[in-house]
């Protein structure tokens, strides 16, 4: 694989750029893409960041502006010579949403730390030894000796860093990541304010949806397997959103003695997205690749397409295996 460094001679050749995230983005993936596209900008690039969807409400701390970014649906997608399109925190293709399209038929740079990403760019930097992408970005921009990281930027890393690091609880919480904290604090972060805007912050309707969700929780396997669930009709009854349901899966793996959390999202009646995360061991990553899904070895997703009770019975056979 090639350097950072040679990532940045290659990068800065070009004047125009895409940069795209993940389906259902978390805040690596924001974070990400606005500390990108805000460096480019302040060295008069021209860039563009596109989301699959509209970006969630505790995104509001980072400043993003409405010229920053746009929504694939909105935008004439193709495949352009004298653009530059970055990938980040994409695991595969396919997670690139609509950006799939393009992916092979572009110069793609694909930035990212899934330990099984299929290296899909034209050039790649995969390093699954870093906590989130927002990492290899800081080492990205810090490459250039001429910039002074602004408060704006500083936040956007930040938030990513804290967001995949579960503000610095999990096991991917390197010295490398209170080094970088540490500058982004001389560059004036308020981590109050990003750690409340990421993991607290609740609106009433979402607050209501944890409680029924947690309503549903229940252990198996010697208690080492805990697992809850989100129906349809919990959304309907408390008014929350498919994307309040993200995190609900940490409960699950948070209880005293379970190795293996999962939660089970019924986003239709034959659609369910699956979480799993793990506390010491277990490799839920093989776990959701068994189910066409993937990502780190303690987090990783999939969706499958049948009811909700067939999902669990499914996923649970399969989850028993390892613990
Ligand atoms: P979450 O449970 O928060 O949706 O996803 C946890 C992690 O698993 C994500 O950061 C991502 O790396 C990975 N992941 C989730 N869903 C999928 C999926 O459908 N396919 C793949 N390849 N990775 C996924
Ligand atoms: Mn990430």
């Amino acid at each position: 694989m090639i350097s950072l460094e040679q990532i940045r001679e290659e990068m800065l050749k070009w004047n125009r750029f895409i940069i795209m995230g993940h389906v259902d983005p978390d805040g690596d993936c924001i974070g990400s893409l606005f500390a990108l596209k805000w460096y480019l900008d302040s060295l008069n690039k021209s860039s563009l960041v596109l989301l699959t969807e509209e970006l969630a409400e505790k995104y509001t701390v980072l400043g993003i502006e409405e010229n920053d970014y746009r929504l694939f649906a909105d935008y004439p997608l193709s495949a352009r010579e004298d653009t530059c399109y970055i990938a980040l925190d994409a695991g595969n293709p396919e997670r690139l949403g609509e950006g799939a399209q393009i992916a092979d038929k572009v110069f793609l740079i694909n930035i990212d730390h899934h330990v099984d990403n299929p290296l899909y760019g034209r050039l790649n930097y995969v390093n699954p030894e870093k906590a989130a992408v927002g990492e290899i970005i800081y080492d990205l921009i810090s490459l250039d000796k001429d910039y002074q990281m602004d408060r704006k930027v500083a936040t956007a890393v930040a938030a990513a860093i804290i967001s995949d690091t579960g503000a610095f609880r999990y096991q991917n919480t390197s010295a490398g990541v209170f080094r970088i904290m540490a500058e982004l604090m001389k560059a004036g972060i308020d981590v109050y304010a990003i750690n409340r805007a990421m993991f607290s912050n609740y609106r009433y309707s979402a607050l209501k949806l944890l409680g029924e969700a947690l309503s549903t929780l229940k252990v198996s396997a010697d208690g080492k397997i805990a697992h809850l669930r989100v129906e349809q009709r919990m959304l309907e009854e408390t008014g929350a959103e498919l994307n309040d349901t993200s995190g609900l899966v940490n409960y699950a793996r948070d209880l005293s003695g379970v190795e293996v959390g999962i939660s089970f999202i019924e986003v239709d009646e034959k659609t369910i997205r699956v979480s799993f995360r793990s506390n010491e061991y277990c490799p839920v990553n093989e776990v959701a690749a068994f189910f066409g899904g993937g990502g780190h070895p303690r987090a990783a997703g999939c969706t499958i397409e049948e009811t909700i009770d067939q999902a669990e019975e499914m996923v649970l056979q399969k989850v028993k295996e390892y613990v």
